[in-house]
């Protein structure tokens, strides 16, 4: 995981087209409009990320209005959540600031997390298994040169749509077989929990138990009581994106998954296609990740996954995080 606060170089600062008082600063590739002056080229600053959650500290009340958030998992019970806005019609995501008055201020950001539905969260087995991975994707603009590497290698990536449910494994290790949520190792036996009932309603475990390698499916659970059901859908309903191979601690490739997961009956995310990433670098990839999903004409984004299963990320659509509230 990368930090959400990291000392940073503003690579550049843009007039606001709409807006005097105002200009828009980037690093990394981020955007964010700051007060005009307080920036130039070249200066070191410190960025929070967005979905960074800042304590409740003076430095940051002019947060109060459009940010403040209470949650009981919060460490200090409350916060104030960056968003992505628009400010006179720009795009800002994040807070760029020249200084931290106090740095044990850095130590106190977490990341915000919708909170968990009582149907997904259930008994807990044990700690994460450490023969599997987490589903985590990280940012496009946190990549930036990764991805201009790619462009200039024409790596060629699988993009798939990105579904806002709730992060879901399923695997089968020396006999053993697991159920997990995002960060969970679920107990197996239990009822009335969301991804443990799919599991048994798929019948994951004797499909798994049929195919006898150690391996695991990872995908999304959508539908009712999930993020608020986007898609409208009637049930719950399991998407698959991955599958890992245990023994070789590696990603299958696209076409052998997809012909996998087809031929146990499970669904698959929409892939959009299999292509080298866009000339434009992130700017380019962030215009691709505007469109619709399964049932909703805003989708979250686009996931791009190289074909050598090794390198991955999120092109989370701006469209989608400034109607999100
Ligand atoms: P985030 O939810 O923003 O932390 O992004 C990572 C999560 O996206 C993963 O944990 C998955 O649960 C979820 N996800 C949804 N659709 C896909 C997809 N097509 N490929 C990979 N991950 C996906
Ligand atoms: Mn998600």
């Amino acid at each position: 995981m990368r930090e959400l606060v990291r000392k940073i170089v503003i690579l550049d600062v843009f007039p606001h087209p709409n807006a005097d008082r105002l200009e828009i600063v980037k690093y990394d590739g981020w955007n964010v409009v700051v007060k005009k002056g307080e920036f130039k080229k070249g200066d070191p600053a410190f960025a929070f990320e967005i979905d960074s959650v800042l304590p409740v500290v003076p430095e940051f009340e002019f947060l109060r209005k459009g940010c403040h958030i209470k949650r009981g998992w919060l460490p200090e019970g409350e916060g104030f959540r960056l968003h992505t806005i628009r400010l006179r019609g720009q795009v800002s995501q994040g807070l760029v600031v020249k200084d931290i008055a106090d740095d044990s201020v850095i130590d106190r950001v977490v990341k915000y997390d919708p909170p968990v539905p009582a149907c997904l969260s259930g008994m807990a087995r044990g700690n994460w298994p450490d023969f599997l991975c987490k589903t985590d994707q990280e940012r496009c603009q946190n990549l930036v040169s990764e991805i201009s590497e790619a462009v200039d290698n024409a790596d060629m990536f699988e993009v798939t749509v990105k579904l806002d449910g709730s992060s879901c494994t399923f695997a089968l290790c020396d006999g053993e077989f697991y159920v997990c949520s995002r960060n969970v190792n679920l107990k197996t036996n239990q009822e009335g929990n969301s991804f443990v009932d799919m599991a048994r309603k798929l019948g994951i475990e004797e499909k798994l138990r049929k195919h006898g390698h150690n391996i695991a499916i990872q995908g999304e659970l959508m539908g009712p009581g999930i993020q608020g059901n986007r898609e409208g859908l009637s049930e719950l309903q399991f998407f698959a994106f991955d599958v890992y191979d245990i023994e070789d601690q590696s990603y299958w490739g696209s076409n052998e998954r997809m012909l996998f997961i087809e031929s146990i009956g499970l669904k698959h995310v929409p892939v959009l296609g299999i292509r080298c990433l866009p000339l434009g670098g992130v700017a380019a990839l962030l215009a691709e990740a505007d469109g619709p999903s399964l049932n909703n004409p805003i989708r979250e984004g686009l996931v791009f996954k190289r074909d050598d299963g090794a390198f991955s990320f999120k092109a989370i659509s701006n469209q989608f995080l400034l109607q999100e509230k």
